[in-house]
């Protein structure tokens, strides 16, 4: 079958879950046995988003293939299983690059350079450079923002002309919002028709409606958008608050929107999506009664997006575990020795954030101290792993002023250190260690036995790495040096044998946790954290 592209748009407000809706469609295509992509398209100017603060945008997730992406796709990849790539996340920044180094080449001829066509094919050939490598059935591209943003407009004026150019190859999918009215008691569809107006305006008309909403949208009201707006009533499907993101492919596939998106393009329609591991993962969710407390220590901590992987990785192991999980969000620049042993006392498990800098970094060593005294289950990722080194060589080395030297550069003792290959660079964007490295573990270790192997593949995103030079001394002083690159010697992993469960990776474990393959070291650290909580219950009891 030809390579078939659905766009998703939205309208009314943003943060309607764009990206969720996206992913649902893509687990039931898939589950229907189609081989499915999801691309992301975002139109601010930077590049990628990985010099972004992530108060502005939230977490910067990262592809294996090293690419700085929008955190949508991990939603992408925890509900298909299917890796994304640098294909999949294309920002204008880098539309207007590829423009202009072409421009700079004289591939255009003498031409005047413009929005269109030339940015709009720009983005038409982003749009199918994924559907023409013959590996997929379906495209999904997701288009950031909101109809009506200025910055919007060539997005969508490439999907006209792609919709225009692939006829029944192309669907759109608006998302839109219905908002319930308290003071009179009704939910209002006038912003949803604003909405595909101005989409109409664009020459796009939309061939799926789905409205997200707080309440039940009964079939008269759907009658009644579908009319004002040129979608058949069937293909208005309503999007309804769920307690769990997963859920909603569930509830998507209830109102038949994987058969409504076949049907339009022409695609047979034979049997059901197989579902069965995706229920029985939420079978688990909703048989979870007992609760394990997570602590997790950042400076990001007010805004839970920029920790998205953490909170959704942690959310999975608990879930396979037959658990619930309460994450508590511990503000490093807060956590002083004073309040540490009240703020972490009930913990269960503490997992140290990753992050860049100084601010709140003293918060993080007086956590690990803490958690390593007390002996709780404690991973650290990242700036984690390397506080958790820092930490152990003030404290159990004697080396006072131990730091890295992101923090300190004229440390006395860089047990962290910047690592050769980013001593010469001077750009920040897209220049860090980034994507998957292959790591070999010590047989034995915690982190082999929660792989049950010795060679794995994770993902990377830092500057810094462990000192070597410090090897010998921390591990004859208990710190065990159990991950190791095979490559280039760098230590990825430590732990401390003599406690509970304590250890810390230099890559993100959090990238790679799906609902149907969760983190395996996510999974161990909670069955952990779950063994300490009976452990204490006994005790008090
Ligand atoms: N700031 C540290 C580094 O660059 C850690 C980065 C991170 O936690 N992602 O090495």
């Amino acid at each position: 079958m030809d390579t078939k592209y659905i766009f998703v748009t939205g309208g009314v407000v943003s943060s309607l879950g764009k990206g969720i809706i996206s992913a649902s469609l893509a687990s039931l295509l898939k589950a229907r046995g189609f081989s499915v992509t999801i691309q992301k398209f975002d139109p601010y100017i930077n590049i990628d988003p990985g010099t972004l603060n992530p108060y502005e945008h939230g977490e910067c997730y990262v592809t294996e293939d090293g690419h700085e992406a929008d955190l949508d796709l991990g939603h992408y990849e925890r509900f298909t299983n299917i890796h994304t790539s640098r294909a999949n996340n294309v920002t204008t920044g880098r539309i207007y690059q590829s423009v202009i180094d072409k421009e700079r080449r004289g591939d255009y001829l003498g031409k005047t350079v413009q929005i269109v066509p030339h940015i709009t094919d720009e983005i038409k050939r982003n749009v199918r450079a994924l559907g023409s490598t013959g590996n997929f059935d379906f495209v999904i591209t997701e288009i950031g923002g909101t109809v009506g943003d200025i910055e919007s407009l060539p997005f969508l004026e490439a999907v006209r002309q792609l919709r225009w150019e692939m006829g029944q190859n192309a669907l759109c999918i608006h998302l839109t919002y219905v908002p319930y009215i308290a003071a009179a008691k009704e939910l209002k569809t006038k912003p949803t028709q604003h909405s595909v107006k101005q989409l109409q305006e664009l020459g796009i008309q939309p061939d799926v409606l789905v409205l997200r909403t707080e309440k039940h949208i009964g079939h008269d009201m759907r009658a009644k958008i579908a009319r004002f707006c040129n979608v058949a009533p069937d293909a208005v499907v309503q999007s309804i608050d769920v307690d769990s993101i997963y859920k909603v492919p569930i509830k998507m596939h209830e109102q038949h929107l994987d058969e409504i998106v076949m049907r339009k393009m022409g695609v047979l329609i034979v049997g059901e999506p197989d579902m069965e591991p995706w229920h029985t993962f939420l079978e688990r969710l909703d048989s979870a009664s007992e609760t394990v407390n997570i602590g997790l220590v950042g400076k990001y901590v007010e805004l839970q997006d920029a920790y998205k992987s953490i909170n959704e990785s942690l959310f999975h192991a608990a879930t396979y575990a037959g658990y619930k999980v309460k994450i508590h969000y511990i503000h490093s620049e807060k956590l002083k020795p004073e309040n540490c042993d009240e703020t972490l006392r009930g913990l269960d498990g503490v997992v140290i954030a990753p992050g860049f800098g100084q601010r709140g970094i003293e918060g993080k060593f007086t956590a690990l101290k803490w958690c390593r005294e007390h002996d709780v289950p404690t991973l650290g990722i990242c700036l984690g792993m390397q506080c958790m080194v820092i930490e152990y060589a003030r404290d159990v080395l004697g080396l006072e002023d131990a730091n890295s030297t992101e923090m300190d550069r004229s440390t006395p003792h860089n047990v962290i250190d910047l690592m050769e290959e980013q001593k010469s660079i001077t750009n920040m964007g897209g220049t860090m260690r980034l994507g998957a490295y292959d790591c070999e573990l010590r047989p034995g270790s915690l982190v082999a036995r929660a792989y049950g192997n010795t060679r794995i593949s994770e993902r990377h995103r830092h500057r810094f790495e462990f000192n070597n030079r410090y090897r010998d001394e921390l591990e004859a002083a208990g710190m065990a040096c159990v991950g190791i690159n095979p490559a280039t010697d760098l230590v990825e992993v430590v732990e401390v044998p003599a406690l509970r469960w304590f250890v810390g990776t230099q890559y993100h474990p959090e990238y790679s946790s799906t609902v149907l393959s969760p983190s395996p070291l996510f999974r161990d650290f909670m069955r952990a954290a779950i063994e300490y909580r009976s452990e204490k219950t006994t005790e008090t009891k």
